[in-house]
């Protein structure tokens, strides 16, 4: 145990939270702002309303007092406009792409005690485990290689034997994995980490080997419910060691960060309005805002005490699709994530609000892609919550396409460069979207003849050869260019982007 608590003791770099305090010792979430914000704006006025989705489409950040307004919008007509411009807004700034990616656990040893976590410490019914290079690549060849994904969340329980240079050691493995398959090969081209907050130092190395987004959620933003889900003497129940995770990734060099709050801890609007402050803290210090905002809704966990007293506070559909709203309107160039926690119909109903990645063919016990059948008693004890969308990368990506969403396998923004910054300004100049376009094109074209069924083929075609005209006629300079790569791909040749 001396190793393990002496690492513990070790994680914490005090000044590493200090230097980005007020000057006054506090940290940029104010309750007492929020609670006024929302206080003040609880009867707004639709002509109020109407206004601020005119700012959300100009694609400006909302002030506080804007996101406190929408928040407390009860009107159908209103909600309805605000839906409205969440696709808007979603298609102005992302097109018609929806990005799918699949979560990976490596690690379910944890030293914290999180209450709604099945993975804490002390819950001797979770069965431990972190993965072998061997058992790695055995997730790998099923994810790659049969189901298609391109993009990982890798996901680590905190704890010496899934620390920085184990999480170095799995992203590179990963990396280098290839296996062949209908036409081509398959292969893992962005590695994202969720992973406990860490040191500049840590960062850094992890930056170097080249992580895509590097993701923690703050869980519930509010000083006192933090305290109580989070066991004084933990890591974890450092708040403000949490909650500057993303100034340090920054200061490391990490470009794109994900936040994000576990929704159903304590009250969702206060927790949306934290969302908007931490974004605007990153925009204001380091010009840039968070890559991504992910919004999980607690689910039921094996041997979770503390599900139990936060029912209170648990979402109802309806609000859980009003806060992903206010949370489009508010940051409007930051990518959403909507997770598998959700069930199918409500995911398939969310999509439209403005969503920009979601995962598919979802498993989160360790080793579940390759080892388990569906269904294995087992498999909750070896997981952290209860999935509640289970369908196939091959479904999900049917789903889109019957909306009329391209799923894009696209990964070349990291790879040449066009990630924090450079991504926003090339959004906003519309330039970002052209490149895309042209890449979810080629990557839908490998991803169909590698992997999809016979179905999602038919559906598929008739999208890919509308993508086509389109470039045609908006972006004539590149057709040809698209159509060369385009061809290659039909050949098998892999990995082509611009
Ligand atoms: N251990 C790291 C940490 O806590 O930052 C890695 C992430 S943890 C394995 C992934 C995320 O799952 C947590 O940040 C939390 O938001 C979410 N989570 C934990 N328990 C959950 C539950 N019962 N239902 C839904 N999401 C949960
Ligand atoms: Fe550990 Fe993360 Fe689960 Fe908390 S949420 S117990 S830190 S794995």
């Amino acid at each position: 145990m001396g190793r393990v608590s002496d690492w513990a003791n070790s994680r914490i770099i005090q000044d590493q939270i200090d230097r980005y305090l007020r000057p006054d010792g506090t940290d940029f979430i104010d309750e007492a702002l929020i609670e006024k914000c929302l206080e003040e704006q609880k009867a707004p006025s639709a002509d109020y309303i109407r206004q601020i989705i005119l700012k959300s489409r100009e694609l400006e950040t909302l002030l506080p007092e804007e996101t406190a307004a929408l928040l407390n919008v009860t009107d159908p007509e209103l909600i309805a406009e605000m839906e409205k411009a969440a696709l808007e807004i979603k298609l102005k700034v992302y097109d018609n792409r929806i990005v799918t990616f699949a979560p990976l656990y490596l690690s379910s040893k944890c030293i914290n005690g999180c209450t709604y976590c099945s993975f804490r410490e002390g819950n001797e019914d979770s069965v431990r485990r972190v993965l072998t290079m061997e058992e790695i690549d055995r997730e790998i060849k099923t994810l790659a290689g049969q189901i298609g994904h391109k993009r990982l969340i890798c996901v680590y329980g905190e704890h010496p034997d899934s620390d920085a240079n184990y999480i170095a050691d799995t992203v590179k493995a990963i990396y280098n994995a290839k296996y062949t398959t209908r036409k081509g090969y398959g292969q893992i081209r962005r590695v994202n980490i969720n992973a406990a907050p860490m040191s500049i130092e840590d960062l850094h190395m992890l930056n170097e080997i080249g992580i895509g987004t590097y993701q923690v959620f703050q869980e519930t933003y509010h000083h006192k419910t933090y305290d109580e889900v989070h066991p004084k003497g933990t890591v974890k129940g450092d708040y403000r060691w949490r909650l500057y995770a993303m100034h340090r990734a920054m200061d490391a060099g990490v470009q794109d960060v994900g936040i994000g709050a576990l929704f159903g801890l304590t009250e969702w609007k206060f927790e949306v309005m934290s969302l908007l402050l931490h974004s605007r803290e990153l925009e204001d210090r380091f010009g840039v805002g968070p890559h991504t905002i992910s919004f999980p809704r607690l689910e039921p966990a094996d041997n979770a005490p503390g599900l139990e007293d936060t029912k209170d506070f648990h979402l109802t559909d309806d609000e859980f699709k009003h806060a992903v709203l206010c949370i489009r309107l508010s940051v409007p160039y930051t990518g959403m994530i909507l997770t598998a926690r959700e069930n199918a119909e409500l995911r398939d109903k969310i999509i439209s609000l403005g969503i920009t990645q979601t995962d598919a063919s979802t498993r989160i016990g360790l080793g579940a892609y390759a080892e388990t059948e569906q269904g294995d008693d087992q498999e909750a004890k070896r997981q952290q919550f209860i999935v509640g969308d289970t369908r196939s990368l091959d479904e999900v990506v049917q789903m889109l396409a019957k909306k009329g969403f391209i799923t894009s396998f696209c990964t070349a923004g990291y790879r040449c460069g066009r990630t924090g910054q450079k991504i926003l300004d090339a959004l906003k100049s519309g330039h970002e979207g052209k490149f895309c376009k042209l890449n979810a094109i080629i990557t839908y074209r490998e991803w169909l003849d590698d992997f999809a069924s016979p179905e999602t083929i038919a559906l598929a075609e008739p999208i890919i050869r509308r993508e086509i005209q389109e470039v045609k006629d908006t972006n004539p300079k590149m057709f040809d260019a698209l159509m060369k790569y385009y061809g290659k791909t039909e050949q098998g040749e892999r990995d082509l982007y611009f």
